[in-house]
């Protein structure tokens, strides 16, 4: 859409044809651009101009996207707002839209279909529009558990999926599938779908998908098994009701000939030990929700090994080689899993793997032509970080009576390490990787630390419980962190002094260690505080929270509070902050995330040059809940 009615061209004098966010029309959005506003008529008129030259340029296609852009940025101008609320979705306003558009189409193009998505917020299909005949809804995927058939009714996040679609089917013709078959987070990962591919495409068949998008690791080469995995869905595609895992196993045997058996064995053992712990891996896995630890990926390792050894010609012994690819990266991730600090250094612990398993690592990657490690990560940059984790990353270690706090200043000054010293417990989750599972601070806009734009920040200060990092960005603005020990609490600060006029729009983005997994939300429960203190997942449903329960978490920002508390462990967190200085706080986290991931916007949005802002939280050790449970 926002290629349809370009910012470029449009933005300057009319900001009022694109999304109004938290009251501003954003012309800058991730996602590849901002979504339009859908109530507009001067937009509509402006789509389906833009939509008709793009016909008479390409005669022969006949299949034209008018269709959301990646991000939940959905106008809430009035007029929208009402249309999405009458219709209960924000497939609302971009349906009838979607339908105004396709009206006139057909008046010229009749044979021209008109595609959109049931994608994110507006996959619940709207209360009483339908799609015109020349409209073509293509249904996502993308909250969906890829572990369990799409219609297996033991779960529930997939139930959801088969409501809607069940919904979409009464209100449109033609509707296509969007389905996802990778973890878009580490393509190399093991990844256990194999027993569902078949059974939900057989579910799109029978269920008038007319067809089925299968997005798997498209953009990358040699990711985990993908010789398999592109034969087992094709195979699947081509025959809906085929069985995907007996089509996997026909590979193992053909493919992998004398050493079928183990890799068979290995895909059984991992298969059967998601199905027990009762996981329902997404498609942006971490190791906690794929049950990757030291000893499952040991286990595998053997499988692996014992498949290498039995392979009897050159051919086979590289086949499964480069099938091995999947546990090597396991291996990587479990050696980050805990990073060692000594001596002004962190380092991975290898526990007795071999020295040398990076480089062994990249060659294999060389030779099979890996070249990508996840949608975001080409495979060349993610060896690269590595090898710096491996060689050993800067870092400061903080300690008094009660805390030892680890930060990596040359790593966005990310924190992995707070160890409440009187129970032992690390209440973050380590380093992982130098882009993953971090407790830092991002720029939202503008030059300074990202997830994806890792920079240095100088140590300016230093003592046994308190450091000053700084870092100057392009722009002028110096952006400067004190992490000091204050009794039993943590205190962290943030100051900005813009260089010129700049937007301050940062993120705090901690996240805590859950402790044990579990499908029980009132086994980790988590409160915010407005006069008192509330547990806001108390009965959450299928895990989840309703809109009620996630607006509720708001208001720990008139408290000034969050929480969080494992009643099976007995340990929790509490984060203090001045109301003002936060205009939001969001809870990222569902029980079977082993990290409670915390997001916290500060009211500051711009500065002028010259001007200074600042911020500041406190980290306190729990060992009793806020309140009785
Ligand atoms: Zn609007
Ligand atoms: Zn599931």
């Amino acid at each position: 859409m926002a290629n349809l009615v370009p910012p470029s061209i449009y933005g300057k004098e009319h900001p009022e044809y694109y999304a109004l966010v938290d009251g501003r029309r954003l012309l800058e959005m991730h996602g590849g651009g901002p979504q339009l506003c859908l109530t507009n008529p001067e937009v509509l008129e402006i789509v389906i101009k833009t939509t008709l030259d793009a016909i008479e340029r390409n005669p022969n296609a006949k299949n034209f996207n008018v269709a959301q852009m990646d991000n939940g940025n959905y106008c809430t101008c009035e007029s929208c707002t009402e249309l999405d609320e009458q219709e209960e979705s924000h497939a609302g306003t971009m349906l009838s839209f979607v339908n105004a558009v396709a009206e006139r189409i057909e008046k010229t193009h009749p044979d021209v279909f008109i595609g959109t998505y049931a994608y994110e917020y507006t996959r619940k299909p709207p209360k009483t529009i339908s799609a015109r005949d020349n409209v073509l809804i293509q249904l996502c995927s993308i909250e969906c558990c890829t572990f369990h058939a799409i219609d297996d009714p033991s779960c529930s996040l997939n139930q959801d999926f088969c409501a809607d679609m069940d919904i979409w089917n009464e209100k449109a013709k033609n509707i296509f599938i969007w389905h996802y078959n990778t973890n878009f987070r580490a393509y190399l990962l093991p990844f256990p779908n194999l027993r569902s591919i078949g059974k939900s495409v057989e579910y799109f068949a029978n269920n008038n998908g007319r067809g089925v998008f299968m997005q798997a690791a498209g953009d990358g080469l040699s990711t985990e098994l993908s010789d398999l995995r592109n034969y087992v869905m094709s195979r699947c595609l081509w025959k809906p009701g085929r069985d995907s895992w007996q089509e996997a196993m026909e590979f193992c045997r053909l493919h992998y000939a004398e050493s079928a058996q183990p890799i068979i064995d290995y895909l059984t053992y991992y298969h059967d030990l998601i199905d027990k712990e009762n996981l329902h891996p997404l498609l942006f896995s971490t190791e906690a929700s794929l049950f990757l630890n030291p000893e499952t990926v040991k286990q595998i390792d053997k499988y692996f090994t014992n498949a290498l050894t039995l392979a009897k010609s050159e051919e086979i012994r590289n086949r499964v080689e480069k099938a091995s690819l999947c546990v090597y990266r396991a291996k990587l991730s479990v050696s980050t899993m805990e990073m060692k600090y000594a001596n002004g250094f962190c380092k991975p612990s290898l526990n007795g793997e071999d020295e040398n398993l990076l480089e062994r690592y990249a060659e294999l990657c060389t030779k099979y032509e890996v070249s990508r490690e996840s949608e975001y990560t080409k495979n060349e940059d993610y060896l690269n970080n590595m090898r710096k984790i491996y060689s050993g990353i800067k870092a400061v270690s903080l300690e008094n009576k009660f805390w030892r706090v680890v930060l990596l200043p040359e790593s966005n000054a990310k924190i992995v390490e707070m160890t409440y010293k009187p129970t032992g417990r690390n209440v973050i989750k380590p380093a992982r990787a130098l882009d993953r599972f971090r407790f830092e601070e991002w720029v939202r806009q503008g030059d300074g630390p990202k997830a994806d734009g890792i920079l240095a920040f100088k140590v300016m200060e230093k003592s046994t419980t308190q450091t000053v990092v700084a870092l100057a960005t392009k722009d002028g603005a110096r952006i400067e962190r004190t992490i000091s020990l204050t009794g039993d609490a943590i205190r962290f600060e943030t100051t900005l002094k813009a260089g010129q006029a700049r937007p301050f729009n940062f993120l705090v983005h901690p996240e805590y260690d859950a402790g044990s997994g579990s499908d029980d939300p009132q086994e980790v429960s988590i409160y915010v505080k407005d006069e008192e203190w509330i547990h806001v997942n108390k009965g959450w449903v299928n895990a989840k929270p309703t809109d009620g329960q996630s607006t509720l978490i708001k208001e720990g920002l008139k408290g000034g509070a969050f929480a969080y508390f494992n009643q099976k462990e007995d340990f929790g967190v509490e984060q203090r902050f001045d109301s003002k200085d936060f205009e939001n706080i969001n809870l990222f986290w569902s029980p079977e995330r082993i990290q409670i991931n915390l997001e916290m916007t500060p009211t500051i949005k711009k500065l002028q040059a010259g001007e200074k802002a600042k911020y500041a939280y406190e980290v306190h050790y729990l060992d009793k809940a806020p309140i009785k449970y």
